[in-house]
C-alpha cells in the first residue's frame, strides 16, 4: 500500500505493479494536482550533481525509465532540449559535474560562452567563465508524468483509491476503514512532517515561478541553471512562456494552506535576472506566474527508510526541489533493496541531518 501519488509514490506503484505485486495507491487528490509538489507543468531533468556520482547515475537511469514509460503508454513526457549550466568559475559545481559525467560516460559538452550564447535567442554571458551543456538532458512534463505513472500502474493492475489517510501503527486508516498490507509506504511529500512529527524533518516553503512572452526561437532553447546565482528556467515549452524561477528557499508555507499568488517583489527580482542574462526579455510581457511548495530536508538528500518502530512501514520523500526526475529510478532502487538488492545509502535514512550544500542549486543559502 502506497499513500501519496506524487512522483515517488506513483513511480513505486508503477514499478511494483510491473513486478506483479498487488498494489493500492491512495491519495487525497487526483494524481498531478497543483497542491502536490509534483503538480505543475514542467521540471528539469539533468544528470549533473557536482561530484556526487550516485545521484548522477540515478538521474541517468531515471531518464531511461521515463523513456520506457513513454514507450509503454504513448505519452510524450521528456523534451530533450538539453540543459545548460552557467559556470562563474573554473572549479565550481559545473567543473565537478563535468568530471563526474565524463567518468560515467554521460554526454556533456564544455562550451565557451560564445558557443553557449548561440543556443539562446538572446544571451549575455559577460559574467560567465564557460557553460556546461548536457545535450541529453531536458524538460519533463511533470503533471502529465505523474498522471501517466498512475494510469500505467492501474493498467498493470494497481488499485487507485481517493481519500485522506493517516497512520495507525503499521496500518493505514482511510475514512472509516483500517487497512493492512505486507508493506506500507508513506510518500506524502510536504505532508510527511505533519504525519510523522519528530521523525521526519522537512521545511515546506513557498516558491514562485514566472513565465514571459519571449517571442520566436525560445521554443528550441535549452533548459538552464545558474547554480551560483540560484536561478533556473526553461525555454518556451508547450507555449507556456519562457520560465524563470528563483531557487532560493522561500518563506514557510503549510502544505494544507492555499497556494497564494506570486509576489510583485519576486517578479521584480526575476525580471532583473532575466534582463541581465537574456536582454531581450527585459521588457517581455508576463504571461503567467504561480506558486508551489518545496519540501526540503536539511541536507537536500532524499528520504527512503523504514519506520524505526514498524519495519514494514516506509517513509519516502524529501525531494528538496530536485526530486521529480528521480522518481522511477528511486522506485527501482527501493524495491530492489527490499528483495536482496543493493541496500539504500545511509544518507537516505531518518537520522538527524546537518544542513549541507544543496544538490538543487546554491539556493539553500
Ligand atoms: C517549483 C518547483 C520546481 C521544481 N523543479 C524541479 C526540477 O526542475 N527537477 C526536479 O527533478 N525536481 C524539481 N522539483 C522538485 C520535485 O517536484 C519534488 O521533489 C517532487 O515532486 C516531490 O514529490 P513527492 O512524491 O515527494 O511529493 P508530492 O508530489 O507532493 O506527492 C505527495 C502526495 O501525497 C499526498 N498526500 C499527502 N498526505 C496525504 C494523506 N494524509 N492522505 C492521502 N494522500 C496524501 C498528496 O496529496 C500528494 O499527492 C521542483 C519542485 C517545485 C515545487
Amino acid at each position: 500500500m502506497i499513500v501519496g501519488a506524487g512522483t515517488f509514490g506513483a513511480s513505486l506503484a508503477w514499478w511494483l505493479a510491473g513486478r506483479g505485486d498487488e498494489v493500492v495507491l491512495v491519495d487525497q487528490f487526483e494524481p498531478g494536482d497543483a497542491r502536490a509538489t509534483s503538480g505543475g507543468e514542467t521540471r528539469l531533468i539533468r544528470c549533473s550533481h557536482g561530484p556526487d556520482a550516485d545521484y548522477t547515475a540515478m538521474a541517468r537511469r531515471a531518464r531511461t525509465l521515463w523513456r520506457e514509460l513513454e514507450a509503454e503508454t504513448g505519452a510524450s513526457l521528456l523534451t530533450e532540449c538539453g540543459v545548460s549550466w552557467f559556470a562563474h568559475g573554473d572549479d565550481g559545481w559545473e567543473a565537478a559535474s563535468e568530471a563526474t559525467l565524463r567518468t560515467l560516460g554521460i554526454p556533456v559538452v564544455h562550451q565557451d560562452v560564445r558557443e553557449a550564447a548561440a543556443q539562446f535567442p538572446s544571451f549575455n554571458g559577460d559574467d560567465l567563465a564557460w557553460v556546461l551543456h548536457e545535450p541529453e538532458a531536458g524538460v519533463l512534463r511533470a503533471q502529465l508524468g505523474v498522471q501517466t505513472l498512475a494510469s500505467a500502474a492501474a493498467a498493470r493492475g494497481a488499485r487507485i483509491v481517493r481519500g485522506v489517510a493517516r497512520p495507525d501503527g503499521d496500518r493505514v486508516v482511510v475514512g472509516d476503514e483500517v487497512l493492512a498490507a505486507d508493506r506500507v509506504v508513506w510518500s506524502c511529500g510536504g505532508w510527511l512532517a505533519k504525519l510523522f512529527g519528530g521523525l521526519v524533518e522537512l521545511r515546506v516553503t513557498r516558491q514562485e515561478l514566472f513565465f514571459f512572452a519571449g517571442g520566436p526561437g525560445w521554443d528550441r532553447s535549452p533548459g538552464w541553471v545558474d547554480y551560483d546565482r540560484a536561478v533556473y528556467g526553461t525555454g518556451d515549452l508547450d507555449a507556456l512562456g519562457v520560465k524563470v524561477a528563483w531557487d532560493m528557499e522561500g518563506p514557510a508555507l503549510d502544505p494544507d494552506a492555499d497556494l497564494p499568488p506570486a509576489t510583485d517583489e519576486t517578479e521584480r527580482l526575476t525580471r532583473g535576472y532575466a534582463a541581465d542574462r537574456f536582454p531581450a526579455l527585459a521588457q517581455a510581457r508576463l504571461v503567467g506566474s504561480k506558486t508551489c511548495r518545496y519540501e526540503i530536508s536539511p541536507d537536500s538528500q532524499f528520504i527512503a527508510a523504514p519506520h524505526p518502530e514498524h519495519p514494514s512501514v516506509w517513509i519516502v520523500g524529501g525531494g528538496s526541489g530536485h526530486g521529480f526526475k528521480h522518481g522511477p529510478a528511486m522506485a527501482e532502487r527501493i524495491v530492489s533493496s527490499w528483495h536482496g538488492g543493493e541496500p539504500l545509502p545511509r544518507r537516505f535514512g531518518l537520522h538527524k541531518r546537518e544542513r549541507g550544500t544543496s544538490l538543487r542549486s546554491a539556493g539553500s543559502n
